[in-house]
């Protein structure tokens, strides 16, 4: 199995996470609650958390929601990233009540004396910074520099910012670099990668919707991650904070960067040679598999042509036939099935599947996918 050969980066403590110095890549969100709604926000946060984020950014638009931050902080399962624009002073406040990190963008809170101090409470209070820098606020001597937002702009701005925060001795910094344009944000992220040795935020801002987000995201980030840079991760999209999370952590899991934990189904596009009416049945399979507990890779395939060898990795797989399909595990046929009891015959397999897991578990065996075959 390839793995990627990652960027070392400094490390940096948010609580007990270790963001950086060879630690596996961080997955985050926002919730998107009021903060100051206390009960709404820890269930939010809850719900992230047990979906796999190890992070949890909430914003702090004002004194109540900086406020909140202590009852937050205090019931919260994981760390929490205070999440702050034009005002300094939430940033201190957010700090005096245990936020882990703090997320600001400089070129809205008002220069680098404001920068200056936050970096020295940060220190005192053993928190972490977020230094993002986005296209929006690019500052305009640097996008008259550039002659609009471009990569080597957003780089320059973060490098300012990072001197001013070093000149304190605050090395506890994660930086971010986003624009909406994926071919900006990924320039920008390689060309600071081999001038600073700090942890990378990677993220594609404002990325829209599930579907262009996703692909924005997958693009964007997936790019970065493949090439070994970045050491936490937000898919930004206008959505359910639980469907990004859902993302990333696809995402991490392909370019295995984290251990499969969800099923993977294989399927083939369909083509002239196709037996069966594919894509429905897909997405039935799909649809059982989308709480399935244990990372089963099926394969589902329209022909024999192409089945079972094609999908030799998969755990349990179908392929359509003239008449009768084929059921098999690891590229091996099992038995013949007919064709119209193709699903039933997945579903059975699937079933026997869980029980050679759960009874795995249960010995305290190891549970590789090996044993199953
Ligand atoms: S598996 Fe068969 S039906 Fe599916 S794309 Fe390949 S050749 Fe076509």
């Amino acid at each position: 199995m390839n793995s990627v050969k990652r960027r070392r980066s400094l490390a940096v403590k948010v609580g007990p996470i270790t963001i950086g110095g060879g630690a596996p890549v961080v997955l985050q969100s926002m919730t998107n609650t009021r903060t100051s709604d206390t009960a709404a926000t820890l269930q939010q946060i809850c719900d992230l958390a047990a979906a796999g984020c190890k992070l949890v950014r909430v914003a702090v638009p004002d004194a109540g929601a900086a406020d909140a931050l202590g009852e937050l902080v205090r019931d919260s399962p994981v760390p929490l990233v205070a999440d702050i624009h034009f005002d300094i002073d939430l940033a201190y406040r957010a700090l005096e009540r245990g936020a882990a990190k703090i997320r600001i963008n400089p070129g809205n809170i008002g220069g680098t004396a404001k920068l200056d101090e936050l970096c020295r409470r940060a220190a005192d209070c053993g928190a972490a910074l977020r230094i993002g820098v986005n296209a929006g606020s690019l500052e305009r001597p640097l996008r008259q520099k550039y002659g609009g937002v471009t990569a080597a702009a957003l780089v320059e701005s973060a490098l300012g910012y990072l001197e001013t925060a070093a000149k304190t001795g605050f090395d506890q910094t994660v930086i971010s670099l986003k624009a909406s344009d994926v071919p900006t944000t990924i320039e920008a992220y390689r060309l600071i990668a081999g001038q600073v040795p700090h942890p990378l935020h990677l993220g594609v801002t404002a990325a829209g919707p599930l579907e262009s987000g996703l692909i924005k995201g997958a693009i964007g980030v997936g790019t970065l991650l493949a090439e070994g840079l970045g050491d936490t991760v937000r898919i930004s999209l206008t959505a359910d904070p639980l469907a990004e999370v859902r993302v990333a952590r696809h995402i991490l899991e392909i370019l295995h960067l984290r251990p499969r934990r969800e099923p993977e189904l294989i399927s083939c596009p369909t083509c002239g040679r196709c037996e069966v009416n594919l894509i429905p049945l897909v997405n039935r399979v799909a649809k059982l598999l989308h709480d399935y507990p244990h990372p089963v890779k099926v394969a589902v395939m329209g022909c024999a042509v192409n089945g079972p060898g094609e999908a030799r990795e998969a755990d349990i797989g179908i392929t359509a036939g003239r008449k009768q399909g084929l059921l098999f595990r690891r590229g091996e046929v099992v038995r013949t099935v007919p064709q119209d009891q193709l699903m039933e015959a997945l579903q059975e397999e699937l079933k026997q599947f869980t029980a050679v897991k759960q009874s795995l578990s249960g010995s305290g065996k190891s549970e590789e996918v090996e044993t199953w075959t």
